[in-house]
């Protein structure tokens, strides 16, 4: 049985609703969906299945939407999710506090997160375009009782559209400061790797980040952690972040697909991808990151994860240090089943 059809089977236990069922069954698009391009046959080499069994080992019960990784390579499902298009169409879920300090205010393609500090909003990401910045993001802030004209940093995790599209009416409109990593801001000064009409355009190159630098603002301190692969500009960050005065530590990954293109550039870029999962774990391990955030809650789930709260429950974003650890283990255990199947075509 596949992992669609077996996690189709567990969410009905769970009765959560036909739209949440057809949101995980196989959503694809730039940023979500595997990007793979592989022989039927590649799927059969005993390293491939090798891999997949450690990522699908590593995913247990709770990280099996990052197995979508590799959904070219398992048997056919039969069931085929939203686009994105569709997605973005959807009316955004109500934006929700992860933690004390860090606010969901996405829709159901791609998340932005908005962290308060003492000297204004830092804002992850800034959805698809104008119209999501300002009815997705900026309603969302208002919604969580935040002043979006507060919004002093975008940092952009990479240079990919569906993160940097709304970037540019922040900035026009609140005079927000945009940081990226210089290799991001240099791929889109010479040559966007995801466009699309319907998005929004780069924004202009602002505050460049860098590997191991401690971003701060009010008070907050956020640690860049250069994750290339998605993109060669990929940044992930760590973060404190609060409820209730108890305090964790998070990673924010910064660009989850394997959506490199054609040869020859893909294998050094899955090359570095899987590097960058051993330099997150080694962070992660030491740092004791029990928090583990994605930008599309495709991958992290935010969207189901909230919905699981009870008051005075646990908070289901906490998934533990050695959750935080296998994440990282299915994504590279994914690529490693991926590089062998391009390697072996
Ligand atoms: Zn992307």
């Amino acid at each position: 049985m596949s992992f669609f059809k077996r996690r189709a089977t567990s969410l009905r236990a769970e009765a959560v609703t036909p739209t949440r069922r057809q949101l995980l069954a196989g959503i694809c698009g730039c940023c979500l969906g595997s990007g793979l391009n592989v022989s039927p046959a590649a799927a059969q080499i005993p390293a491939v299945q090798q891999h997949i069994a450690a990522a699908r080992a590593a995913a247990g019960s709770d990280l099996q939407a990052y197995m979508r990784l590799v959904q070219p390579l398992l048997p056919a499902s039969g069931t085929s999710g939203p686009t994105p298009a569709q997605l973005r169409a959807m009316p955004p879920p109500a934006p929700f506090k992860a933690f004390d300090n860090l606010v969901f205010v996405g829709n159901h393609y791609v998340t932005a997160w908005a962290i308060p500090t003492a000297d204004g909003i830092i804002l992850i990401d800034a959805l698809d375009n104008d119209a999501e910045a300002e009815h997705h993001a900026e309603a969302g802030m208002r919604g969580a009782g935040l002043d979006p004209a507060q919004v002093k940093t975008v940092i952009v995790t990479h240079g990919h559209a569906d993160h940097y599209g709304g970037a540019n009416w922040f900035a026009q409109r609140y005079g927000s400061r945009v940081a990226m990593h210089e290799a991001d801001w240099a791929m889109m000064e010479t040559g966007l790797e995801y466009d699309r009409p319907e998005l929004g355009r780069p924004p202009r190159r602002d505050i460049v980040l860098r590997d191991g630098e401690i971003f701060r603002q009010g008070g907050t301190a956020i640690e860049i952690l250069f994750t290339p692969g998605h993109t060669w500009g990929t940044i992930s960050l760590l973060m404190d972040v609060q409820e209730g005065g108890r305090r964790h530590r998070a990673m924010l990954w910064g660009g989850t697909a394997f959506n490199f293109g054609g040869q020859p550039r893909r294998v050094p870029r899955l090359q570095a991808y899987i590097d960058s999962t051993v330099k997150a774990q080694q962070a992660a391990q030491r740092q004791e990151v029990d928090v583990f955030l994605s930008n599309h809650t495709g991958w992290d789930q935010a969207v189901e994860k909230n919905a699981r709260r009870r008051p005075g429950g646990p908070n289901p974003f906490v998934i533990g240090v050695d959750a935080t650890q296998r994440a990282l283990t299915v994504m590279r255990e994914c690529a490693l089943a991926t590089m062998a199947a391009w390697t072996a075509a």
